[in-house]
């Protein structure tokens, strides 16, 4: 790196080959396959590395932005995620419920029908298999019926295909939108495949009549560090990142000229640029984006989650984290990470994380509050606010990208041009998808990666 004169306002120019924006997973693996062999700058605004896997501390007890589950499915970024956690780390075979009318059944709901009313298991059943018969006749031997559909198709619509009315209803339906936070009939499909499991019919007949069906989906084995919670990840890896900066917000660019101006630093000249800042807030940044780029990223939407975290004493369930349909709770996913971590809280106390979304509203806080202790209360995890010594709410303001027709259209016109300009943009919010910390990690690495070829 070398200190220049620029050309306009005579604050030094500093020169970087590489620069970095956002110091989350993504940016902290770009920098690790950068690392003594490039130099870099990576530049993170908070005061802390890690994005959204970050923990935070607070009256002994240890907070995540909510369960934050290392789900590991690549040789490669798994043997990268075990070695920087260097042994602090733990296996853990899911224990995932959901909570519908005033029972616990395990999770996923729809092979998992068995703790639900008489009534309930009826209707999902005779929906599931009404919407599977047709399909079973019509599909080519060897086709798996209940597949998603090439073309993006709208959420209300798929899960009755797929599920049936009553799986829709009792579950797919309520979940989704009080996670969502949006219309259900115009949330669009290319999000589902890893995260929605599909069941034979058999899988859901036995979960409904015979026995519980654990292994399904993709977080049924999981991973978390031992000590710190999941910051601890974050930590390792920004502990070899000798270019990373912290307190520095990337304020503009010009991917032309090939400079950025950050915040409190001065400008800064790079040859290339991986972002992993939320891509409609870079494109808002960047000062040459032509006007159809930048209507373009106008158009993304996301949803905000609140997670109210709770230090609690005496709490006596075993569960990981439930999920939470009915609207009458105001929370979609209730966890308790000390289940898989004990070292979150002192001895005998326990961690809850609770997830709230909105549509970008402000919650009211004290209101949520109490809702929530009276919910607890009502589905059995606490016996009494007393429990309750410690709570901190976190605000994750950009949480769930929405799959839309309008990000359809959009991605293709801001990618193409960010490719013409020779920039990537990498992560969950760079790449604007639904996604999880390895794939963060994976596409961190494979971006600098090209940048050495
Ligand atoms: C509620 C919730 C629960 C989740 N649970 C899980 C889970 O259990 N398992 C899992 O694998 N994944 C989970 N995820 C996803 C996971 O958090 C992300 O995939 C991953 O942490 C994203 O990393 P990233 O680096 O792509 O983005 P981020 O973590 O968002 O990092 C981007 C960074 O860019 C910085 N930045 C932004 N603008 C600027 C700027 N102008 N200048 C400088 N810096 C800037 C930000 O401060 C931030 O640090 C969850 C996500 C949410 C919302």
């Amino acid at each position: 790196m070398s200190l220049l004169k620029s050309g306009t306002n005579q604050m030094p120019m500093f020169k970087t080959d590489t620069l970095i924006i956002g110091g989350g997973l993504a940016g902290l693996s770009a920098a690790k396959a950068l690392e003594g062999k490039k130099n870099y700058l990576l530049a993170e605004r908070s005061p802390r590395p890690g994005g959204l896997a970050v923990t935070v501390g607070k009256g002994g007890f240890l907070f995540d932005y909510s369960g934050h589950l290392l789900h590991l499915r690549w040789p490669r970024t798994k043997a990268l995620i075990l070695a920087a956690l260097k042994g602090n780390c733990v296996t853990v075979r899911r224990d995932a419920r959901i909570y519908a009318h005033k029972s616990w059944t395990p999770y996923p709901f729809q092979v998992n029908l068995s703790g639900m009313p008489d009534r309930v298991k009826s209707e999902c059943v005779r929906g599931f298999l009404k919407a599977y018969a047709p399909k079973l006749q019509s599909s080519a031997p060897g086709l798996q019926p209940l597949a998603l559909s090439l073309q993006p198709e709208v959420f209300s619509r798929w899960t009755k295909r797929v599920f049936g009315e009553g799986i829709s209803r009792h579950f797919m339906l309520p979940y989704n939108a009080k996670l969502w936070q949006y219309p259900l009939e115009r949330l669009t499909t290319e999000w589902c495949g890893p995260f929605v499991p599909l069941p034979k019919p058999e899988e859901v007949l036995q979960g409904a009549y015979g026995r519980r069906r654990d292994g399904l989906g993709y977080n049924s084995v999981f991973h978390y560090p031992k000590r710190g919670g999941i910051g601890a990840l974050a930590d390792a890896l920004a502990a070899g990142a000798g270019g990373l900066r912290l307190g520095l917000e990337v304020e503009s660019v010009n991917l032309k000229k090939r400079e950025a101006v950050i915040r409190h630093f001065g400008p800064v000249s790079f040859r290339r640029l991986i972002n992993t800042s939320p891509l409609n807030e870079f494109i808002a940044r960047t000062k040459d984006a032509p006007d159809k780029v930048k209507r373009a990223a106008a158009k993304l939407r996301c949803n905000t989650v609140y997670v109210l975290n709770l230090g609690a004493r005496g709490v006596r369930s075993n569960m990981h984290w439930g999920y939470f349909p009915e609207a009458r709770f105001p929370f979609y996913r209730a966890g308790i990470a000390t289940n898989f971590s004990k070292k979150l809280a002192p001895n005998g106390c326990a961690t809850f994380y609770i997830e709230i979304a909105t549509d970008g509203r402000a919650l009211d806080l004290a209101r949520a509050e109490t809702e929530v202790l009276k919910d607890l209360k009502a589905c059995g995890l606490i016996k009494t606010s007393g429990q309750v010594i410690e709570k901190l709410w976190l605000k994750i303001s950009c949480a769930y990208v929405i799959y839309n027709q309008e990000r359809v259209a959009a991605l293709p016109v801001i990618f193409d041009w960010l490719k013409a300009n020779k920039t990537v943009s990498v992560g969950r919010y760079g790449a604007w998808k639904y996604s999880f910390m390895e794939e963060s990690i994976k596409e961190g690495l494979e971006a600098a990666e090209k940048t050495l070829t």
